[in-house]
Parts: C-alpha cells; structure tokens; sequence
C-alpha cells in the first residue's frame, strides 16, 4: 500500500497541512445496500448517500444524495443501527482516512454552496483527485442530487471495480452482512421530541418485567433443564444509548 507520507505529492506545489479533515465511507445495508460518504467540515461530518459506491473510471459519475449532517463521532462508528431508528441495519466502515481540498476558490465550504467539490483522498482504498457536483435533479426531486466522480490521475482506471474487489471493512475485515449488534447508533436520539420506538425500547420496556415462569415451568425444567434453559426468558438489558 502506497504511504503518503513518504510518497512526494505528485500534483506538487502546495505542501500538505500539519493536520487534515477526516473523511469517512461507510457500507450501509438498510433498506437498500449504499455506501455513506462523508466529509469532515465545519465540525461535522457533510453526508451523501452514494447508491452504487465509488468507481475509478473518471467516465463513470455515481449519483450521491446529499444526506443529514453527522455527528464527527459517528465516523468511528460499525456496527448495527437498530430497527425503529432512521436508516436501520448494518454499518461498516468501508474505508476512511483524509482528505485535502483542492478547488474551486481557498474555502470548501464556500465550495460546497456553490455546488463544487474538488478534493485529494488519503484512504486505504480512496486515493487521488475526486470531485462532487451538484446537478440538477429531475423535477420532483428534492435537491439534493450531486455526482461523485474521479478525476483523471494516476490512479484513474476502468479496469478496477473497488466496491468488488475491496467490498470489505477496513477496520473488521467484515463484510457488512457480519457485523453483529455489539455496537448500535440509534440515529433518532437527536429528535427533540417524539422519538420513535427502538428495538432497545422493545427489549427494555419502562414496565416492570414479568413474573417468573409458574409452577409448571419450573417442573418442566426440572425433568428437562437442557430445553427449559434454551427458552429461558432474555436477561434484562440496560437501556441503550
Ligand atoms: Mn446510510
């Protein structure tokens, strides 16, 4: 793997900062399969929801739909977003690392509103120049349609499907079908007011826990223990946060 920091830039000129933005993708399977690309900015972390993923072929562009903006920490964040909450199902972090802003202007976030992001990528499998523009939608649409495409360079390539041959973790090495939920992110938790149910909701409810099994539960289990314990009730669980 190609080490940046020993690698001379090869577009040169304007020596690297001390201290970059992060930038992190994250394989989303909700609903339907897509890839969450995201760009550390102003403190939070400028969302598009990338249907098809990233592709090196600079004739391919890939639809991005700016989503909500992140919390920074949820850049760290693999693992299972549970039912009931927006977006519920698996998350890996499919790559990350950072990025440098490159044009139009000195300022991205000016470059953002106009609708034009030109960028370098410092990932493990993201590298080079990529862009995301803003086009407009069909009608009917919400706004928020950008392309995501790679600019020519060096890494440029029409050959290589980087969703297909590095489809997974760069944190796990799991696939996102394999995380399980030891990690959740209950993304409504920011909702002033009239936060939907969650599945930890359901497994904590606020009423008390039901009596212990009667009688004729405990004599079963005496004449059966293997099969009682197999259905015995789940142990309470704290509430997630
Ligand atoms: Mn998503």
């Amino acid at each position: 793997m190609r080490d940046f920091k020993a690698t001379p830039e090869p577009s040169g000129g304007k020596p690297r900062k001390a201290k970059l933005p992060i930038f992190v993708i994250q394989k989303h399977h909700a609903s339907r399969l897509h890839y969450d690309f995201r760009l550390e900015m102003e403190g939070v972390l400028k969302s598009w929801a990338v249907p098809k993923g990233p592709s090196y072929d600079p004739t391919v562009k890939r639809l991005a739909m700016m989503t909500e903006d992140h919390p920074y920490d949820y850049a760290g964040f693999e693992g299972v977003i549970p039912a009931g909450n927006y977006g519920a199902g698996n998350v890996i972090i499919w790559d990350n690392g950072e990025w440098e802003f490159i044009e139009p202007g000195d300022d991205p976030v000016k470059a953002l509103k106009s609708g034009k992001l030109a960028f370098r990528l410092y990932g493990k499998k993201m590298f080079g120049e990529w862009a995301l523009v803003k086009i407009k939608g069909r009608d009917g649409s919400k706004g928020n349609e950008w392309l995501l495409l790679k600019h020519r360079d060096q890494y440029a390539s029409a050959d290589v499907d980087v969703t297909e041959v590095a489809p997974r973790s760069v944190i796990s090495n799991k696939d996102v079908d394999e995380v399980g939920g030891e990690r959740t992110w209950e993304s409504n938790r920011k909702a002033s007011s009239g936060r939907a149910p969650t599945l930890a909701d359901k497994l904590a409810p606020t009423k008390p826990a039901p009596a212990p099994r009667s009688r004729a539960a405990s004599s079963r289990s005496r004449s059966s223990p293997a099969r009682s314990s197999r259905k015995a009730a789940p142990t309470p669980r704290r509430r997630l946060r």
